[in-house]
């Protein structure tokens, strides 16, 4: 049989809603809960394991949008305060609209605060304010306390009511497959890339032009709302509510949803949420019959269960079930869209040749009693290819990082297209024109070379999440696409674009970094270490292209080691010994600089032989 699996996802839905009416009530309740934790574990498949934020308070949310419908559902005040005649048939309705705006309010909150912390203590924090929702839930007197809210109403819509999982759970599931296809199509998209490149580390996102903070908080109260969204329909389902499914261990096992079905894919949330469903309930069946008495053993087998996993499968089963399953499924041939007329992406001029574009003045920097960096002055000219060499510790990385943005210098001045720089965040760097590249190559390795090189052009688009979602941004990003396209071919890597990035060569992969620095169209070009690892007839090759790029007029300050490279390439160089400029001048004047030799010492065979 071969059908793609798109396909088989599509006869997988039609085939259980022409069977759902035939299904027994018990089993059309374990999947209507499946299909509410599911939607749960999908915004964590989002901040975990695309974002990089472990959440462990997720069930105190799904609280949230379950309280606050119980809540408007049932609470005399409520009645009082609404007009008379008001339909209590749209009391759902409006405690539904309340606990996405409570969770959205509460979740930027959370956000704001937590998600400032690193490491170990995002999650940390995460359980503390779990723990303290829940207990808020168990002593409001308003919420019923650790008692509750009973009698909710079913939801109706006209005359549809859907009081029972026969007629709930094909809601359920059909929310949950909606939020799963906007997700799907957020992820396949710009702002998909720049939450995709959360986890390439801040410096790297930053440096593309992607406001981490925010889009970190973005994601954190998208995941909320889903949860949101699931208590809702929870509530509505159970027709009560306590905090009892609210506590931090329903959190936990949110988590083990989605880091056992694969935290990076939108349907291991659906697979690990009927697993750990289907276990739990038969572990609850007969775990109390091993042991002789009652209590919340599951929770121990799941953690030693959820070690396993880790251990034999760390992605998951999801990418197994895929890669088993990829024996007997066609692969998706689905084009992007060719019907669409690309947009034209936003254009940056470039200054004209000869003008200063990047400038430091005195630049220094203090690491403790070290002086990294003495009181730099260097300009970078449009047009032009400016060297900036020196010994093993001599500064240069720290000047790199004090003129992109990474740092902030202690004293002194750098200014980007004239404007004042200094303690401003990389991004703004690159809102100017300022394109760069890493010692320590920063891709996405299991991502393609072409969406590695599109996150370079981040910048150059305009549409937002919702559009995303919506496969509204479809012409902006086929442009896109073809601009990241047009930059591997131009850089030499078209036969590459559709692989990996980290099946690349270490070489290749600096060239992808300088592929993704030229989408955004910059000005100004840092290179760090560009050669390095590079082949013999792939260094020229670098040359020629950097040559070329010099020529379309932008600027290129490249620190390197290899003096042949360099002497042979730049216009002019500027030397650092101990973190203080010695000499600045053309390659014939910096080699004739008897400093300079002298700083080389064993290097200056180096020096000569360039010459040569
Ligand atoms: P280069 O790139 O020229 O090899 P660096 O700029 O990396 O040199 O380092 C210059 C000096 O500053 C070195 O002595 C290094 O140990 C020191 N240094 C660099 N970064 C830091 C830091 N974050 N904290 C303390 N010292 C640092
Ligand atoms: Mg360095």
């Amino acid at each position: 049989m071969m059908i793609t699996s798109r396909q088989l996802t599509l006869a997988g839905i039609a085939a259980l809603a022409l069977v759902w009416g035939l299904l027994p009530e018990f089993t059309l309740t374990v999947m209507s809960y499946i299909g509410l934790y599911a939607l749960v574990a999908a915004g964590l498949v989002m901040l975990t394991g695309v974002g990089g934020m472990t959440s462990f308070g997720q069930a105190a949310f799904v609280g949230l949008g379950a309280y606050a419908t119980a809540w408007v559902c049932t609470s005399p005040w409520v009645a009082a305060w609404l007009p008379a005649g008001f339909p209590r048939a749209l009391l759902p309705w409006v405690g539904l609209l309340l606990g996405l705006l409570v969770t959205y309010g509460v979740a930027r909150f959370l956000g704001s605060v937590t998600l400032r912390l690193s490491g170990h203590y995002l999650p940390l924090g995460t359980i503390a304010w779990g723990l303290s929702i829940y207990y808020i839930f168990g002593n409001l007197d308003v919420l019923g306390g650790f008692t509750g809210i009973t009698g909710l109403p079913p939801l109706t819509l006209g005359s549809l009511s859907f009081a029972t999982p026969l007629y709930l759970g094909p809601v359920i599931w059909g929310v949950l497959l909606l939020a799963l296809w906007a997700l799907h199509n957020l992820l396949d998209s710009r702002e998909g890339r720049a939450i995709r490149a959360l986890k390439g580390g801040r410096v790297m996102a930053e440096s593309m032009g992607v406001d981490t903070a925010h889009y970190r908080i973005k994601l954190f109260v998208l995941a909320a709302l889903l949860a949101a969204l699931s208590g809702w329909l929870y509530a509505h389902l159970q027709r009560f509510v306590n905090p009892t499914p609210f506590n931090i261990n329903i959190g936990i096992e949110y988590l083990f949803m989605a880091v056992v079905g694969g935290a990076g894919y939108l349907w291991g949330a659906v697979l690990g949420a009927l697993l750990i469903t289907l276990l739990k309930e038969q572990l609850q069946d007969w775990l109390p019959r091993l042991l002789g008495s009652s209590g919340n053993f599951e929770i121990i087998v799941f953690g030693l269960l959820m070690l396993v996993v880790l251990q034999r499968f760390a992605d998951g089963l999801w990418p197994r079930l895929n890669h088993w399953s990829a024996r007997w499924l066609r692969p998706d041939t689905r084009q992007a869209a060719p019907s669409v007329r690309p947009v034209t992406l936003a254009q940056r001029t470039l200054p004209p040749a000869g003008e200063v574009i990047l400038q430091s003045r005195d630049v220094s920097r203090r690491f403790g009693g070290l002086l990294a960096n003495d009181a730099v002055n260097m300009t970078l000219k449009a047009g032009e290819v400016h060297a900036l060499i020196g010994p093993n510790g001599a500064g240069k990385s720290t000047f790199f990082n004090m003129i992109s943005g990474v740092d902030t210098p202690s004293s002194g001045e750098v200014r980007l297209m004239g404007a004042v720089m200094q303690g401003k965040p990389s991004r703004e760097f690159a809102a100017l024109g300022l394109g760069r590249t890493f010692q320590h190559v920063r891709l996405l390795g299991q991502r393609s070379v072409l969406e590695n090189v599109a996150l370079g052009a981040h910048r150059r688009g305009r549409q937002g999440w919702i559009a995303s979602m919506l496969r509204l941004d479809r012409a902006e990003e086929a442009a896109i696409l073809a601009e990241a396209r047009r930059q591997i071919e131009r850089c030499g890597l078209g036969d590459l674009a559709d692989r990996p990035a980290a099946s690349l060569a270490l070489g290749q992969q600096r060239v992808v970094e300088i592929a993704r620095a030229l989408a955004g169209q910059p000005a100004a070009l840092l290179l760090d270490e560009p050669a390095a690892g590079l082949r013999h007839l792939e260094k020229q090759a670098l040359a020629v292209l950097l040559d070329q790029l010099r020529s379309e007029g932008l600027g290129i300050l490249v620190v390197e080691h290899d003096m042949e490279f360099v002497m042979n390439l730049a216009d002019r160089i500027t030397v650092l010994e101990f973190g203080a400029v010695i000499a600045e001048g053309t390659p014939a004047q910096v080699q004739a600089n008897p400093r300079v030799l002298d700083a080389y010492l064993g290097g200056s065979d180096d020096l000569a032989g360039a010459a040569a």
